[in-house]
């Protein structure tokens, strides 16, 4: 870890005020620092001043609106959102995705905000200054190559984020307030697939608060695996969403994390209106085997993170369609 390089703090009271803040040059937004602090450590970044989001009133709160939509603020902390009832029984693929994050410490602070917006992962990337200065570093920072495909076309560091494929199969939009006011995403808008630049944000905008419809009919689970059970990110994280109606599939949604630069959802509609069995299962398997880019940016092999997601996702549905 380095020293943190010199930035100065602000701490607005109010959304208006963060905007404002954010158009600054080299103004980057701050939440519980779960993600950032530790890349700034390592020399990953030198932003000019951190808008601290926590001392925004009312960015925390998680409310259920007329029409049975939750919308949660992005100041919301994980813990928060794990533990809160109504989410828990209406939408427990949501909170069972904040559950899986890091470690209970993390989760006590860490927000739902940098959770979606959190840089993505590479091993090449991830490390102290003096072991990228080593190895030249790569074009996703400081440098102009990439070290895990040579063609050097875009950067494909890795999205191990665990919460957003969880609110894509829940079909949640994202509140963002900005320089020329709010707008609202679909949350898999929010994404792009270039590790460099994974966010669809502009210049000043933040992450004000994320709704999502209810979820009748639908049974939905958050399924991860990871190498310690305690604390580590996503090998690979498997969203689904499904409606069953008898021994036919009525709605199914599936998305994945942990495999490209952006948590992304699989093309599920031609396993909708047949039965859920093993040539399904197997169906299913290849499309999300189409869908995922699992490449050298982990610690872990590629072969094993590949068979781990491919495995993971059917039997994610398996367990969903047994619970009836
Ligand atoms: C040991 C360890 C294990 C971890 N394991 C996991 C894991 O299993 N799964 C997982 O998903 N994450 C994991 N993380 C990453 C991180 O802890 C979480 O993603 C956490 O939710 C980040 O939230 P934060 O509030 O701390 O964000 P911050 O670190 O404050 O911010 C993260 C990024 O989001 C931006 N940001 C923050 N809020 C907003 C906003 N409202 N609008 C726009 N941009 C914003 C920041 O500028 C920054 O770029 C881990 C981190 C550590 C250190
Ligand atoms: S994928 Fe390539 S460019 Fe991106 S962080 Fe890794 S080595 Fe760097």
């Amino acid at each position: 870890m380095n020293i943190l390089a010199d930035f100065r703090t602000h701490r607005p009271a109010t959304l208006a005020d963060a905007v404002s803040a954010l158009a600054a040059d080299g103004a980057v937004p701050l939440a519980a620092g779960t993600d950032l602090l530790p890349n700034l450590r390592r020399g990953l970044g030198q932003p000019a001043v951190l808008v601290d989001l926590t001392g925004i009133g009312g960015l925390e709160t998680i409310s259920i609106l007329a029409d049975g939509s939750l919308r949660i603020g992005a100041g919301a902390t994980l813990e928060a959102i794990a533990e809160h009832g109504l989410v828990r029984n209406a939408w427990p693929a949501l909170a069972e995705a904040a559950a899986a994050v890091a470690g209970p410490t993390h989760r006590a602070a860490a927000t739902l905000g940098g959770n979606l917006c959190q840089d993505t992962r590479c091993i090449f990337y991830n490390q102290s200054e003096w072991w990228r200065a080593g190895n030249g570093y790569c074009l996703k920072y400081q440098g102009d190559k990439c070290h895990v495909i040579v063609k050097n076309d875009r950067c494909y560091a890795t999205y191990h984020g665990d919460v957003a494929p969880a609110l894509m199969v829940l079909g949640a939009r994202v509140e963002i307030a900005g320089p020329a006011g709010r707008r609202s995403l679909a949350v898999e808008e929010l994404f792009r697939e270039d590790g460099a630049g994974h966010l669809s944000l502009g210049r000043g905008e933040l992450v004000v608060a994320v709704e999502v419809p209810p979820a009748s009919g639908w049974r939905t689970v958050y399924a991860k695996a990871r190498i310690r059970d305690a604390v580590d990110f996503p090998l690979a994280g498997v969203a689904v969403a499904l409606r069953r109606d008898g021994d036919r599939v009525a709605g199914l949604k599936v998305a994945i994390t942990g495999t490209n630069s952006a948590p992304l959802r699989v093309p599920t509609d031609e396993l909708v209106g047949g039965r859920w069995d093993a040539a399904a299962a197997e169906t299913l398997s290849q499309l999300v085997r189409k869908t995922s880019n699992v490449l050298k940016t982990t610690v872990t092999g590629v072969g094993y993170r590949r068979r781990v997601l491919l495995a993971l996702a059917p039997r994610t549905v398996d367990a969903l369609w047994q619970g009836g």
